[in-house]
């Protein structure tokens, strides 16, 4: 017997409605308040429920944003799912995603707090989520955008000047430059010699930033391979951009995404440091040091005393520079998590319901029984492939339960997307309840970053959708969403 960590038992919320369907295993029309094993559990109705009339709509082309924790939502989702299904309606159980704005908008005080002086410029490409972009629009955020789309996105909002966008991929298509220009985004980051002759013919007037190679050694996702230039070229590079009457204005680095040992940023800005020293030897002034991305939930404070303390060491007199970021991850990681529903089970035929076994199996080097959910590797959890992550479950609900007993029998199980692809696998091996069964919910918590965006519809599988809410912090959310809507932005495309 294993504890199992579910859904807090501070918001206990039953289901009225059978959660699978009928004709699977694990159909039943009795509620669950009847199962003895319960009888450890909370049961009774809290007022943890959300009114549906609450959902503001601030935005006409976006979803109408909820109140309220979001495991409330998760657990509304579910019921809402199941109701469908009584129903017969297409893709009842399609897999969801809750949102919580609160947590942006928290992470964002959080950096304010810890690194005042450093302006994050939120990168684009880690979560382009709608809402995501609007809030920290009007929270006054920049936006490191790497490539025309990204840059229309961002000024489709409506309020967002150019200058707070930074054009922050090294080597861009020349007809993106040219769009840039036209759209008044200038700063750009640069590598190559190349790219600044593309620059040179077809946006003289960019504020260019040499982006530098830093040592990325200690990230998950290394980036030193593909860009960077290695400061023994700089010197050339920067001759090179004089010699084309191009404005340098400063310096970038990225130590690499999902940087798990933050003291590497000490010497990326000692590097950024000896890169202005080369610059100020062609005569160059340069006045904007951009420190990249890399930042982690969990090691953002130790990332910021590291990069205050070396901003000071190496930059001792840091008039007339501005320093800037690029954070992705960090921002919206933990906002998002996922509900997948099981839509097929493969166990044992021994096994049969082994909910009555009593008996742990925990040997999780082979997973006995294998799940299939309704989101996979082509879709949300391409993080697995792209991002090197690693996932784990949660159960979300059980046999038309949200409410599970401490102690239940568990199996080493694999989880697996819904394609046709045996590479499609979500979880190795993971211990999971031996009494799940078709149509419970499995949760994943922390699905912001490097998920959606990436996501394919391959073999014909939806992207799963989002619903919006606002936890704690919710007030301030809504009420600087509501001013950019009423200040006439927000309202474009998605
Ligand atoms: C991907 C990327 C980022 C964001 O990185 P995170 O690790 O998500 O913070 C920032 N800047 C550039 C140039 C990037 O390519």
């Amino acid at each position: 017997m294993s504890r199992l960590d579910i859904l807090s038992p501070a918001t206990p919320v039953d289901f009225q409605v059978p959660v699978s369907f009928p004709g699977s295993p694990g159909f039943r029309d009795t509620p669950v308040l009847d199962r003895p094993e319960d009888s450890s559990s909370v049961h009774e109705k809290s007022d943890f429920t959300v009114d549906e009339g609450e959902a503001e709509k601030i935005f006409a082309s976006l979803p109408p944003l909820h109140r309220g924790h979001p495991d409330v939502h998760l657990r509304n989702g579910i019921m809402n799912a199941s109701r469908k299904a009584t129903e017969n309606k297409i893709n009842a159980e399609k897999a969801f995603f809750v949102a919580d704005l609160g947590q942006v908008y928290r992470q964002h005080q959080r950096w304010l707090q810890c690194m005042p002086d450093i302006e994050p410029f939120y990168a684009v490409k880690c979560n382009p989520d709608p809402y995501v972009l609007r809030l920290l629009a009007a929270l006054g955020a920049g936006f490191d955008c790497a490539s025309n789309g990204e840059i229309a996105k961002v000024l489709a909002l409506g309020g967002v000047e150019p200058d707070r966008i930074v054009f922050a991929n090294p080597c861009k298509a020349t007809s993106f430059i040219r769009s840039a220009a036209k759209v008044g985004v200038d700063k750009m980051t640069f590598d190559n010699e190349d790219e600044l002759y593309k620059i040179a013919r077809t946006h003289p007037e960019a504020k260019l930033i040499v982006r530098i190679l830093a040592d990325d050694s200690k990230s998950v996702c290394r980036f030193g391979v593909k860009f960077g230039a290695p400061l023994e070229v700089v010197p050339r590079l920067l001759m090179k951009a004089r010699e084309l009457h191009l404005d340098v204005i400063g310096v970038s680095f990225h130590v690499g995404s999902g940087c798990y040992d933050p003291t590497i940023y000490d010497d990326a800005v000692r590097r950024a440091r000896d890169a202005f020293h080369m610059g100020a030897r062609v005569g160059y002034q340069f006045s904007l040091l951009d420190v990249g991305g890399g930042f982690e939930d969990e090691h953002l404070e130790t990332a910021a005393s590291v990069l205050t303390r070396a901003i000071q060491r190496y930059f001792p007199d840091r008039t007339g520079i501005k320093v800037i970021a690029e954070p992705g991850r960090y921002y919206v990681s933990r906002a998002f998590s996922l509900a997948t529903n099981i839509i097929a089970r493969r166990a044992p035929m021994s096994e049969g319901s082994s909910e009555q076994e009593g008996v742990s199996d925990l040997k999780t080097e082979d997973p006995r029984v294998m799940y299939y959910i309704n989101d996979g590797v082509y879709g949300a959890f391409n993080c697995i492939m792209f991002d090197h992550q690693v996932v784990t479950p949660h159960v979300l609900s059980m046999n038309g339960s949200f409410h599970l007993s401490g102690a239940v029998a568990m199996s080493a199980s694999s989880v697996w997307g819904p394609t046709c692809d045996s590479l499609d696998q979500v979880c190795k091996s993971v211990m999971l309840p031996s009494g799940l069964q078709v149509g419970d919910w499995l949760g994943w918590h922390e699905m912001g970053a490097y998920t959606i965006c990436a996501a394919s519809q391959f073999n014909g599988f939806e992207l799963s959708e989002v619903v919006y809410t606002t936890s704690k912090g919710g007030e301030k959310v809504r009420e600087v969403l509501r001013r950019i809507a009423a200040d006439g932005y927000g309202h474009g495309e998605m």
